[in-house]
């Protein structure tokens, strides 16, 4: 098994290098132009569509993004973006689409480390027997180096711009986050239990506050916020102990919330009422919330949801293959609660790959109603990209291609075969691009990711890392097993 992955990922590697061989490539082209005396920019991104996801959803043919100093600064048609602006580094546009980077706002990035280590399990049993015991023997500063290196270049490769993360040693997420140039939302996990990098909830508030302290001013790119897992895993004290803290530091939290049918009857039996309601009674919603999964709320929850502002995350491929339910996203939307799309953990998923998360939430919600109509590309899109950017609380910053916004944004190829014709470009874009087709990508004015070559990660190290590091899990997990 490990000769695969490695034989896999060995010709993963030859690939970059040999697409990085095409000469194309500027020498740096993610060292921003240094200041001239004429009137150069940054970057100039051409695209056979301007896909913006603007609010009145407009798509602009044969166009271009004009960004400096990592903001966009125009767009328009290319022929007068190139008459107007002249560009340190310009990516050209034939056959390409440029939309905004997607939001992947739930993950647990240091998890693809873990990836396949437990599949075909209910979420409590998968969580308490495997995923917990596991993570307190794995999981060091280096596991998570590592891992979130892995879950960076995937994601960047799969045109993830900004994700919302969840997971131990925060600073070590934070300091990879900043080295690989993307945009993120850390959490300080807070979870009553022994956990690899705190003793009990108390300890996760407490080093969970000099995190946030750490981090808050540094680094524009980066978010840090609290993490309380889960209403099942930190009491009612806990979590309001968490609020009061993020709401002291200025910051957001993100959290679990009715996820699954476990969860909907503990709420029920400790507090005598379902979790959203729980959540309100505690006044847990006074500061921005990014609630993930939201798979069982009820009828009456579904307002306090919209009422609050809070972020709903649905995360459909985790909720299919943990068999946690199917959210209610249509009368969510309806209500107008804010709803995003995420990956949630590479352990529950198993990969990190917004395109496939599009694609089943609209099938998902269709074959849950019997409504082919249940929400059309264009909302899946959304929900990927500005509505996602709102719910996770970035939606003045990132999310659509608008002057003024930060420059996030990706080139989709448009010339493998399944892309070929090509009549509604939304259309395509949610329900046949992939991954492998996300060709540059353009994260706070940098390329990152130019012509499926990452600028930013030495993934040559990373993979050889993580190949060392997983044989010494399995090696471990074997001799576990032969134990029992
Ligand atoms: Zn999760």
């Amino acid at each position: 098994m490990t000769r695969i992955t490695n034989c896999f990922l060995g010709l993963f590697l030859t690939s970059l290098v040999a697409a990085c061989g095409s000469g194309e490539t500027p020498a740096e082209p993610a060292k921003p132009a240094p200041p001239a005396a004429d009137d150069s920019i940054d970057l100039i991104v051409n695209g056979a569509h301007i896909v913006t996801m603007d609010a009145a959803g407009s798509v602009l043919e044969n166009g271009a993004v004009a960004i400096d100093d990592g903001l966009i600064l125009a767009i328009g048609p290319a022929d007068e973006i190139a008459s107007e602006y002249s560009a340190a580094v310009t990516l050209d546009g034939k056959r390409r689409i440029v939309m905004p980077g997607l939001v992947n706002g739930h993950s647990h990035a240091a998890m693809t480390l873990l990836r396949g280590v437990a599949d075909d399990l209910a979420l409590m049993d998968w969580l308490q027997n495997y995923i917990f015991p596991a993570e307190v023997e794995f999981v060091d500063a280096d596991f998570v180096r590592i891992g979130t290196e892995l879950a960076c270049w995937e994601m960047i490769r799969g045109g993830t711009t900004t994700f919302v993360d969840m997971y131990y040693y925060p600073d070590t997420i934070a300091k990879v986050v900043e080295d690989c140039g993307m945009r993120a939302l850390i959490s300080a996990t807070v979870i009553d239990q022994r956990s690899p990098d705190a003793e009990n909830a108390g300890d996760g508030i407490s080093k969970g506050g000099g995190f946030v302290e750490r981090w808050k001013d540094r680094n524009s790119r980066i978010t840090p916020i609290f993490g309380p897992h889960a209403n099942y895993t930190l009491n009612a004290e806990q979590l309001a102990a968490t609020r009061a803290a993020a709401m002291e530091l200025g910051v957001p939290i993100s959290i679990h919330m009715s996820e699954s049918p476990f969860e909907l009857q503990y709420s029920q039996d400790t507090y005598g009422m379902p979790s959203i309601e729980m959540f309100e009674s505690i006044g847990f919603f006074e500061g921005p919330t990014i609630a993930a999964h939201v798979v069982w709320p009820t009828e009456d929850e579904i307002p306090i949801l919209a009422e609050r502002n809070v972020g709903v995350i649905h995360n459909p491929t985790s909720n299919m293959k943990i068999a946690s339910g199917i959210a209610p996203i249509t009368e969510m939307l309806e209500a107008g609660v804010r709803v995003g799309l995420g990956t949630d953990g590479a352990a529950s998923n198993n990969d990190l790959d917004m395109w496939e998360e599009m694609r089943l939430a609209a099938f998902l919600q269709k074959v849950d109603r019997m409504d082919p109509t249940a929400i059309p590309a264009t909302t899946v899109l959304r929900m990927a990209t500005s509505g996602g950017a709102t719910a996770i609380g970035l939606g003045e910053t990132i999310g659509s291609l608008e002057v003024g916004k930060r420059a996030d944004l990706i080139q989709v190829a448009f010339e493998d075969v399944h892309h070929v014709p090509t009549y509604d470009v939304v259309s395509h874009l949610v329900y046949v691009t992939d991954e492998q087709d996300v060709a540059s990508v353009v994260i706070d004015g940098k390329v990152v990711m130019f012509e499926r070559k990452i600028t930013s990660i030495d993934t040559e190290r990373v993979a050889e890392e993580a190949n060392a590091l997983a044989g010494r899990i399995k090696a471990a997990l074997d001799q576990r097993n032969q134990a029992n």
